[in-house]
């Protein structure tokens, strides 16, 4: 157990704090009610115009967006950096990231929402694809700009209105996200930014100009939106937490697959919600798999995320530190062994050391939980089915990777595995030309592709009926 006291940081409302010193960096007063209900008003009122606008428009003006954040992805990677702790090399990769994702709905959204003919007895049936209005994002700090972008690009290219709602943790990105979509040329009540706390979110989801709402976050969280939504009648779409599992069979290449395992764990200092958590590796190898890992953990270089050889920077606050170190310490004590690490770093700053642990009982944090910091679980099984029944083992069902090149342990890993992606010989990440999401309770709908533009769309069934031809007078 560590000796260092928990760093007191200053708790306020919307503020950035740094991570890596604890300091206090910029506080905001969050918008008032009336404020709150200025905004509402103005994105009813801009969905009225915006929703005539042609895709053409709507795809230029998103163009511009990605020219935004592809000249000032430093400036950017600086910001996220400097108000979560990512590593700034990940942080610039994060914004040309969203450039991406801009670029792919700018360029496809029109097709992917063209109206689609279907065949009935009716003489011509075809599905529209219509906006539906002003929807409310409520948005986590950890990918500070690309959970926006990805729920932002296609919902703007669809001709709907976004409202951010973004962690209280990083309320310079979340005002720099707005500034992004209006200096690219999109109406002021487009894109509006809500600087408010999470007690009152309830109320924006219930105000009747709220079509809908997505939210990214913790269970808890997704919980409590959805909960909400469903008795306004309105449709979510929930992205939760992710217990990942990382499979590793004897045919594949170890050294690749160990290496790779080391990025799954520590990408974005561990707190991502793809992240591999789990390792279930088989027996045959898993003396050798635990060696390869565990050397390759100990040798990651903590620091200054501003630091480009920094591998792992701190967490993004004191509270995700704490609460991370409750779930090792309690692992600990109900009888994980530790191969590495285990507990914080003593030094100023959201530090925990990179940590392996194996013998993982049932029933503890690291089994049950989601552990987002840079802590992996190791897991043993006997062949490819015994390691899908512990991966399944979770409430969880985001993403999953296998490694292996035996075709058959493939197929059934793809076939049985309960989980929105499935990886083989690969480290699972977004990619805006596949969807995203998860099962069970990593959440339900999908972002990205075109079945992310399509989740808050009217669906529109039309059915058009010509007259008989006139019946000529002589019969
Ligand atoms: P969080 O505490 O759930 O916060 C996420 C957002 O929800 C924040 O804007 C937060 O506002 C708000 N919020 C919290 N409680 C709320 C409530 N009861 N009602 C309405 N809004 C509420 O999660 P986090 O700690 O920021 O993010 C980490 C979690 O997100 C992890 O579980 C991770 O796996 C998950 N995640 C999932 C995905 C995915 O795509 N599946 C991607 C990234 C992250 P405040 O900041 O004001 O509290």
């Amino acid at each position: 157990m560590s000796t260092q006291k928990v760093v007191e940081l200053p708790r306020r409302a919307v503020a950035s704090v740094s991570p890596l010193t604890g300091e206090l960096l910029r506080e905001y007063e969050q918008h008032t009610d009336d404020a709150v209900e200025d905004k509402l008003a103005l994105a009813a009122a801009t969905f009225r115009e915006y929703r005539k606008v042609p895709f053409a428009e709507r795809a230029a003006i998103l163009a511009r967006a990605a020219e935004i954040l592809e000249k000032e992805k430093e400036t950017f990677g600086r910001m996220m950096t400097l108000e979560m702790g990512k590593t700034f090399k990940s942080a610039v990769q994060e914004a040309e990231k969203c450039a991406f994702g801009c670029r792919f709905y700018a360029e496809n959204a029109e097709r992917f929402l063209a109206d689609e003919e279907a065949k009935t007895n009716a003489s011509r049936s075809f599905v529209r694809y219509q906006p539906i209005g002003p929807v409310l994002a409520v948005m986590p700090w950890n990918f500070p700009f690309w959970q926006v972008f990805r729920f932002a690009a296609p919902a703007l290219m669809a001709g709907n209105v976004g409202l951010l709602k973004h962690a209280s943790n990083v309320p310079q990105c979340a005002l720099a996200i707005e500034d992004i979509f209006r200096r690219a040329g999109f109406a002021e009540g487009v894109f509006q930014t809500l600087l408010i706390g999470s007690d009152r979110v309830n109320k924006v989801i219930a105000d009747r100009r709220i079509a809908a709402v997505t939210l990214t976050g913790s269970v808890g969280a997704g919980s409590s939106v959805a909960a909400v939504a469903g008795k306004e009648i309105k449709k979510s779409v929930l992205e939760l937490g992710g217990s990942d599992p990382f499979i590793v069979m004897p045919s594949a290449d170890l050294d690749r697959a160990a290496e790779v395992a080391v990025q799954a764990r520590v990408i974005n200092n561990g707190q991502s919600c793809i992240a591999a958590k789990r390792f279930i590796v088989h027996e045959r190898i898993a003396g050798e798999f635990e060696k390869k890992f565990v050397s390759r953990m100990a040798s990651l270089k903590v620091g200054d995320p501003m630091d480009t050889n920094t591998d792992v920077g701190p967490l993004a606050t004191a509270d995700v530190l704490q609460g991370l170190e409750g779930q090792v310490n309690k692992t600990i004590e109900m009888g994980a062994r530790v191969l590495l690490g285990g507990k914080r770093i003593d030094r100023k700053g959201n530090f925990f050391a990179p940590t392996v642990l194996a013998d993982i009982p049932k029933g503890s944090p690291a089994h049950e939980d989601e552990l987002f910091g840079p802590v992996a679980s190791l897991y043993r099984a006997k062949d490819m089915a015994h390691a899908i029944e512990i991966a399944n083992d979770s409430i969880f069902g985001l993403g999953a990777c296998a490694w292996t090149n035996d075709r058959t342990e493939r197929d059934l890993f793809i076939h049985e595995i309960e989980a929105g992606l499935a990886f083989i010989n690969g480290m699972v990440a977004s990619d805006p030309r596949i969807p995203f999401g998860g099962v069970k309770h990593s959440g339900y709908g999908r972002e990205l592709s075109h079945h992310g533009i399509r989740e808050f769309v009217n669906v529109k069934s039309v059915s058009i009926q010509e007259p008989e031809p006139a019946k000529s007078r002589t019969e």
